[in-house]
């Protein structure tokens, strides 16, 4: 297949391709990676007039420590996080859910800001950003936005992102002492998209208590979704393998993911309750 005819635009700056996008609106789309885009321009399943090719800005791929948090440039390669020592152990749970997306060619090329954009609902960063209430930075010709996952994620591939915008930054917060991290997914195959995935973290003070917890799953919805009523239920009491198991039976309790070919409804819910409590087991060992 191929794709549609469109008008290819490479800006030099970041203040060009937002005025780019500000001419253009919706009839333009811009191109990060290109692994989630080419394959829709081929199908066709998307006709942009004009496609911005994001790749020759200086600027927007970095990752770097600042006040507590990692910050990310969209632009960043997703191998790049993946190799990172400065991710592995600042953001560990990041570092956790990068071999998972897809192959190695896949994330020599896909970006940060791409997959987050993208908004699959089966797509792993989502659902780290969501449990470690990260920050996303928005960038458009009329200035600047800091949206948190809840109001960045609105559904199926769909954001908070005007067309006229652009995701400029990823900032997550550095992972406290005494954390431990976890994500962990089912897929039909090692690369596939997750059928069910849970990031999890979790904090203990020095007597062995959990002082904190966030829980997130993807696949489950048409967003990430946090399971807030069960990450409170560790909040306070003493780890045991009967309080993980309770705290996974309350995060699939309300899910009412979607049932298709691969994997039903049902079986997505109780694999999410599973992966739950397996992942806070792996962020416990971590945290101790
Ligand atoms: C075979 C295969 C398997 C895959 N498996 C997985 C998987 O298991 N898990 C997973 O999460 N992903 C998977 N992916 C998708 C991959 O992670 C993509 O890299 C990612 O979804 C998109 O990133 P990209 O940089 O390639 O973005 P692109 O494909 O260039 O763009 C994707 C969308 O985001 C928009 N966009 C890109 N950057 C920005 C920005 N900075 N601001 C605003 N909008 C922007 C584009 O306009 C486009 O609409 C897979 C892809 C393939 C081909």
């Amino acid at each position: 297949m191929k794709p549609p005819r469109f008008e290819y635009l490479a800006p030099a700056s970041l203040a060009e391709a937002l005025a780019v996008l500000a001419e253009h609106g919706d009839a333009a789309k811009v191109l990060a990676g290109g692994q989630s885009l080419v394959p829709l321009l081929n199908f066709r399943l998307v006709r942009p007039a004009y496609l911005v090719d994001l790749n020759d800005i200086p600027g927007l791929a970095y990752i770097r420590q600042d006040n507590g948090r990692v910050v990310i440039g969209a632009l960043t390669r997703q191998r790049a996080l993946e190799t990172s020592s400065m991710v592995r152990e600042r953001v560990p749970l990041l570092a956790d859910a990068m071999p998972q997306i897809g192959h190695v060619q896949i994330r020599n090329r896909g970006t940060i800001g791409g997959s987050l954009a993208h908004a699959d609902p089966a797509a792993e960063l989502p659902a780290v950003v969501a449990a470690l209430d990260g920050e996303l930075v928005v960038r458009g010709a009329g200035g600047e936005r800091v949206l948190r996952a809840e109001e960045f994620f609105v559904a199926y591939l769909t954001t908070a992102l005007d067309p006229t915008e652009l995701l400029v930054e990823v900032r997550l917060p550095v992972v406290p002492p005494r954390t431990g991290t976890a994500f962990l997914e089912v897929s039909r195959r090692h690369g596939d998209f997750a059928l069910v995935g849970v990031a999890a973290s979790l904090t203990l003070d020095d007597a062995g208590i959990c002082t904190r917890c966030a829980i997130a799953l993807t696949a489950v919805g048409p967003a990430p979704v946090v399971a807030r009523e069960a990450a409170r239920r560790l909040v306070g009491v003493r780890p045991t393998i009967d309080v993980l198991e309770d705290v996974g039976r309350l995060a699939a309790a309300d899910l009412r993911p979607d049932g298709d070919l691969h994997a039903s409804s049902q079986y997505r819910r109780h694999v999410a309750g599973v992966l739950t409590r397996r992942a806070l087991a792996r962020a416990l060992e971590r945290a101790r």
